[in-house]
């Protein structure tokens, strides 16, 4: 009768433990991890100016950019233990060199996976147009038009990364359930027209928005994702405030602590030192250190999982790489 018992409860708890309850509860917890970035303190790391984070999530494991270099990545990589063989998709955010190069590495590894990147015309991640686009002359002799005047109905352009599995987002896209790609396009000096993917993850505790770049301005970027969910819980990445002047530094930061009212910040990469100071005195507690290989809970109260802290060696080493970075 008592093994009778058992057994019942055994079958009982088996059924509760397929249920979602038990399937949310054998998930592992939200995170992210840097694994590129030209400030952190891991020895075992290499910094480097580029952005590149892990993040898990809802059960997916996403690389959010590549970083600069495929060989740094793959040090960074293997130094953390990620590996980069088993990955739901990576995001691409932009075109720049210092997030997509280490996509190399990760095709090594992983050549079927399935990446997102921004569409743009005659774009390194490839492309196509519809052949009117160019006007004809059916004037000219057959051999001065393109295509001897019967072009293909769709023109198609080729990526750097033959065979790659990309694909190309256009507008903003849910790409998986609550995971979404917010495709904004730059206005700035110097990046107009460059097309930013931003990740948009919906979790119990607010909106989780990862950010390569910002190039389109981060302000833009989280008016785009307050419209999936108003309460953002954490920003992460690169915010593109590295060479701003205090006045810009200052409205940014206070758009997204008293206008949207964003629980946590951990950013990165070309955010830049005067406002990595600024964020933090504003934040306070808030203000969440995301330097190289760091790992981050992203659950109610996040926290650094493995902080590694930062020093002023660490900061030396990020002012000499942006002195030779063109961002
Ligand atoms: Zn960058
Ligand atoms: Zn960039």
């Amino acid at each position: 009768m008592r093994i009778l018992l058992r057994f019942t409860l055994a079958a009982v708890f088996g059924a509760i433990c397929l249920s979602t309850a038990c399937a949310a509860a054998a998930a592992p917890p939200a995170r992210i991890t840097v694994l590129y970035d030209a400030f952190g303190s891991d020895p075992a790391m290499a910094k480097d100016w580029g952005y590149a984070a892990l993040i898990e999530i809802d059960g997916k494991r996403i690389l959010f950019d590549t970083g600069d270099d495929a060989a740094v990545l793959a040090k960074n990589a293997k130094a953390r233990h990620v590996d980069l063989g088993k990955l739901d998709f990576v995001v691409l955010s932009h075109r720049h060199s210092d997030h997509v190069s280490g996509l190399s590495y990760v095709l090594r590894v992983n050549p079927h996976v399935r990446v997102y990147a921004p569409k743009e015309n005659f774009g390194m991640f490839g492309s196509d147009l519809p052949a009117k686009f160019y006007r004809k002359d059916e004037s000219l002799p057959a051999n001065m038009r393109y295509y001897d005047g019967a072009p293909p109905e769709t023109m198609k352009f080729g990526t750097v990364f033959p065979g790659a599995n990309i694909e190309l987002i256009d507008k903003t896209t849910e790409v998986a359930p609550g995971i979404t790609l917010i495709a904004l396009v730059s206005d700035a000096t110097g990046t107009k027209e460059l097309k930013e993917l931003s990740l948009a993850v919906r979790t119990p505790e607010g909106l989780v928005l990862v950010v390569g770049c910002s190039h389109p301005g981060i302000e833009p970027i989280v008016a785009e994702a307050v419209r999936i969910d108003p309460h953002v819980h954490v920003i992460a990445g690169g915010l593109h405030l590295v060479a701003a002047q205090d006045a810009a530094i200052e409205k940014v930061v206070g758009a997204l602590h008293d206008t949207y009212k964003v629980d946590f910040v951990a950013p990165g990469h070309c955010t830049g030192e005067p406002t990595f100071a600024a964020l933090q005195k504003v934040f306070g507690d808030r203000y969440l250190y995301a330097g190289l290989g760091t790992t981050l809970g992203l659950g109610a109260n996040p926290r650094v999982a493995s902080n590694r802290g930062s020093t002023a060696r660490d900061w030396a080493g990020y002012r000499a790489l942006l002195a030779r970075s063109d961002e």
